[in-house]
């Protein structure tokens, strides 16, 4: 039907859009949020030059792309973070709008059907895009925050919490006990595992951050959702914990094979790794990529770092000494990388987001093949 089709091309532009507008702010609350700075005022500013963004370079993905990725007033570089978070909330959003919607444009007949039934259902459907689209985009800034920083702060937390009971009962009529088992198995679960991992390791395996955050998207998702967010969350983080730890080992051979070839010998292994600095200009500014590169990846203190400029060189020189003694940490202390070097709230957060798209799904190919 010419209408339907129209119809849902005119809304999914606007759903597009309106992503793209709460991403933007997404990125606001990612950079400010661990500062403890406003998230309204003031407004936005270039992070090298303290310049006021305009109005009109401050559109989301657009302006990046005619600016090129360069500040207008000092042409240093921006991350491409930003876009791509903004680009990330605009397509989960729309995912998420054609997981609910799709078959009310394209499979109902409307003509034919019964009026009010389909009333009905297009409620619950908008009243599940409210939920789950403000479910995503609380995940998304406690992903990125406890990526950058390896915190996720309560006030994001908390919302989760409080918003995951509210939405529930008042908005999806699934009474209390929907959010507070969920809430509860998910907490407590966390709890004891945290307890449990202190007394066997002596040190802090899951922090307070992550226990507040699977209580948090279990007041939203109820046991079930739970259950399969801390399964699939942990699969998800073990398969994120062997890719970084492959890249970092490629990235070590990188730089032994390029000091090697630099200085003509062997001498500079890992444990001698201050003195390799010391070499020619060409091998610094190796190192000094590498170290960029690692504090961004594996998220060492340094937060301007991270989320304003990635790739600019002056400010590398000074990061090397931080960088560099992380680097050391995770040589000799290998058991340790696992516990403190992979965040687990995005993992649980793509965890959580995979539920809602394809729960239920997945977890009838599991229930189909432990029966078979
Ligand atoms: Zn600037």
């Amino acid at each position: 039907m010419l209408l339907t089709d129209n119809l849902f091309y005119f809304i999914s532009f606007f759903v597009f859009i309106f992503g793209l507008i709460i991403g933007s702010f997404l990125n606001v609350v990612i950079y400010r949020l661990p500062e403890g700075k406003s998230l309204l005022f003031p407004a936005s500013s270039c992070p090298e030059c303290g310049t006021k963004i305009k109005f009109y370079d401050n559109i989301p993905i657009v302006s990046y792309i005619i600016l090129r990725g360069k500040c207008r007033a000092c042409s240093k570089r921006i991350s491409v973070i930003y876009p791509a978070i903004e680009l990330l909330s605009a397509i989960l959003f729309y995912l998420l709008f054609i997981k609910l919607f799709y078959n009310a444009f394209f499979h109902f007949n409307i003509t034919s059907y019964n009026l009010p039934l389909f009333k009905d259902y297009l409620t619950r459907r908008l009243l599940l895009f409210m939920v789950y689209g403000f479910f995503i985009f609380v995940l998304i800034p406690i992903s990125f925050i406890d990526f950058f920083h390896r915190i996720i702060p309560d006030s994001l937390n908390i919302t989760l919490i409080i918003a995951g009971f509210l939405f529930n009962i008042f908005l999806l009529h699934k009474g209390f006990l929907f959010p507070f088992v969920g809430f509860i198995a998910g907490g407590l679960f966390f709890y004891l595992i945290a307890v449990f991992y202190e007394l066997v390791r002596k040190k802090e395996g899951l922090g307070g951050g992550d226990i507040k955050l699977i209580a948090g998207i279990g007041s939203f998702l109820g046991i079930k959702g739970v259950i399969f967010t801390v399964f699939a969350g942990s699969v998800l983080g073990l398969l994120g914990f062997i890719v970084s730890a492959l890249y970092l080992n490629i990235k070590d051979r990188k730089r032994t094979t390029s000091e090697r070839s630099n200085n003509g010998n062997l001498i500079q292994n890992d444990d001698n790794y201050d003195s390799g600095c010391t070499g020619s200009d060409n091998l610094h500014s190796d190192n000094a990529d590498y170290t960029n590169a690692l504090a961004h990846n594996i998220n060492t203190v340094n937060k301007n770092n991270n989320t304003a400029n990635i790739s600019s060189n002056n400010n590398a020189g000074s990061k090397m000494s931080s960088g560099k003694r992380e680097l050391n940490l995770n040589n000799k202390k290998d058991d340790n990388f696992a516990s403190s070097k992979i965040p687990f709230g995005p993992f649980l957060s793509m965890a959580a987001v995979l539920y809602i798209f394809y729960g239920s799904y997945l977890i009838n190919i599991y229930i189909y093949f432990i029966r078979r």
